[in-house]
């Protein structure tokens, strides 16, 4: 088995959950090398993590263009640093970002290309990528036939497991190609954080819809969510009714996540909400209606008032906890 380039997702210093999944995934393919980007003084930090979990060597890159412009310096890095490690696949996080630099890469190296896969699986003839398509109701495996396969990974695809080993860092000089500063940022703006962890990475995501009545249900769903540490999710309907911001929308024109546990609490199961989460591990629902379609696909339904159901669970795990 050859090696498997793993792109790192890291922010404020430290190396993400997903980026630990790919990692633990690339175990199966082969021997996993890490390529931390733009982390500045803490990239040893984000390498030791990356040793934690399998990666023996860590190439580091660092260079205001990586902070300073949008994804093409990130593209020309890992390009570089695939040609001369001539990896069997390159993994990369399904985030819009880590998309954009795939496609890049992939055109860069004429290699072919798989987005948002749920799975990869070893294989004589080369990765092996499923694709879990049409909400779900398929999956479907693809492998790369032309190139060194660029695929990418959706957060929660894989349980992080730690594989420590001693890390060699080697530090790179990266030839920017001319595209690189092509669209440059020009602020940044933090967004004001829930504390609750990010939707699309989440492990365990609760989520309310019409069902909770106004702004004011989702106070059950969220004091569930911080009693279980898990992301806030929303249907369409409680969105676009104004109850809950748009970036918390789960669905077909919302966010696709795919968490190890997904509760519905009041949403009636439309399919363009099932696009967004049927994929999650473990599906759970309450609902007041039996008949409720979100039922048919729930491993673990409760008929029931949520305002009554969900404060109970919540009360069920603090005690627990305490
Ligand atoms: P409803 O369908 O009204 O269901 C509310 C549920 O709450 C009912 O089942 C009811 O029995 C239950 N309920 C009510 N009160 C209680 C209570 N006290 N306790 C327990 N249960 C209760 N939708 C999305 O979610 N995400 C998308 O990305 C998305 N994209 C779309 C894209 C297009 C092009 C279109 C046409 C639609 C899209 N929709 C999307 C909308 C989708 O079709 C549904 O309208 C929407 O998902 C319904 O949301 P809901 O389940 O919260 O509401």
């Amino acid at each position: 088995m050859g090696t498997v380039l793993v792109l790192i997702d890291h922010a404020d210093g430290r190396i993400r959950k997903p980026a630990l999944e790919l990692l633990t995934m690339a175990r199966r393919l082969g021997t996993p090398i890490a390529v931390v980007l733009g982390a500045g003084s803490s990239a040893a930090e984000v390498a030791d993590a990356a040793s934690e979990y399998g990666a023996a060597t860590v190439y580091v890159a660092d260079a205001p263009e990586f902070a300073d412009y949008l994804v093409v310096p990130h593209a020309d890095a890992v390009a570089q640093i695939a040609r001369t490690t001539d990896p069997t696949a390159i993994l990369i996080t399904s985030s819009p970002e880590g998309k954009e630099i795939a496609a890049r890469l992939a055109v860069r190296l004429s290699a072919g290309l798989i987005t948002d896969a749920v799975n990869l699986e070893a294989d004589d003839n080369g990765p092996l990528a499923i694709q879990s398509v049409f909400a779900a109701t398929y999956a479907v495996a693809s492998r790369v036939t032309q190139g060194t396969p660029v695929i990418t990974v959706k957060p929660n695809a894989a349980v992080p497991e730690p594989a420590a080993t001693t890390c060699r860092i080697e530090h790179v000089a990266v030839e920017f190609s001319p595209a690189a500063t092509g669209t440059k940022v020009v602020s940044r703006t933090p967004r004001t954080t829930s504390g609750r962890p990010e939707l699309t990475e989440a492990a365990i995501v609760i989520s309310g819809g019409r069902g909770v009545g106004g702004p004011e249900g989702f106070k059950v769903v969220e004091d569930l969510a911080d009693a279980l540490g898990a992301a806030v999710g929303a249907s369409r309907a409680a969105v676009d009714a104004g109850w809950y911001p748009h970036a918390n929308q789960v669905g077909q024109t919302g966010k696709q996540v795919s968490p190890q546990l997904y509760l519905a609490a009041g949403i009636s199961g439309a399919i363009q909400h099932r696009a967004g989460m049927q994929t999650s591990k473990v599906i759970m629902a309450v609902n007041k209606d039996p008949e409720a379609p979100i039922f048919d696909l729930a491993d673990y339904g409760v008929v029931g008032d949520l305002f009554t159901v969900l404060p109970e669970l919540t009360d069920q795990i603090v005690a627990r906890e305490t």
